[in-house]
């Protein structure tokens, strides 16, 4: 799915994920019995390991913003979660811009987009300041070259998560897709390794956009 943090060479957008935030390895992952179906857990699971509806299994990374080179092209898990649940602008990590007509996001059209886009277009991207909204049009490459629209969304939903699938087999959890997006309630969830918070956009208001340039 397209994804694309701003890229500004004086400013590293909060949800950037930076090269010395090492992701955890597989063989943490342990098959978990409890009442219902095995589920995907870690062998030292702790209660920040699992996150929104349904306590998905979140993808483990160190928290060391700035180390290292920022990775543009990447998101941060623990930083999108945070920024998408709580509404936090994704460059700055401030509070999200909300007025009368609701969050302030950008959302251009992606494959699997309704026909009622950008009513229920459903996105992985956090919400922007007033100030950094501006600045993400003009400098990020991706969205120069699509038309994209400035939305205030009324009631941006909590919808489910993305990330890497895991099967059950005899010789432990195997994964062959390198992406699966599902939401909450799915009873896949218990088998996957998320790493994207997605809310489904309702009650859109088109407040600008276009092609940047
Ligand atoms: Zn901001």
């Amino acid at each position: 799915m397209a994804e694309c943090p701003i890229r500004k060479p004086s400013m590293v957008p909060y949800v950037a994920s930076w090269s010395g935030e090492v992701a955890g390895f597989e063989d943490e992952l342990v098959v978990q019995l409890g009442r219902g179906e095995p589920r995907l857990g870690y062998r030292n699971e702790c209660p920040e390991d699992r996150a929104g509806s349904g306590d998905v299994l979140w993808g483990r990374i160190e928290e060391a913003r700035g180390v290292g080179r920022p990775q543009f092209d990447s998101m941060h898990p623990g930083r999108q979660y945070i920024a998408m649940y709580a509404m936090k602008c994704q460059v700055c990590g401030g509070p999200a811009s909300k007025n009368k007509d609701g969050w302030l996001f950008l959302d251009w059209r992606k494959p699997q987009d309704p026909p009622t886009w950008p009513e229920r277009s459903l996105t992985a991207m956090p919400p922007l300041c007033d100030a950094h909204v501006r600045l993400s049009m003009e400098e990020c490459p991706h969205l120069r070259s699509t038309e994209v629209l400035v939305l205030r969304v009324w009631t941006p939903r909590l919808w489910g998560v993305s990330g890497t699938p895991y099967t059950l087999t005899a010789d432990g959890w195997r994964t062959h897709e390198h992406d699966s997006l599902l939401p909450f309630g799915d009873p896949n969830l218990r088998g996957l390794l998320a790493s994207r918070l997605y809310r489904e956009l309702r009650n859109v208001t088109v407040v600008g956009g276009g092609l940047a340039d």
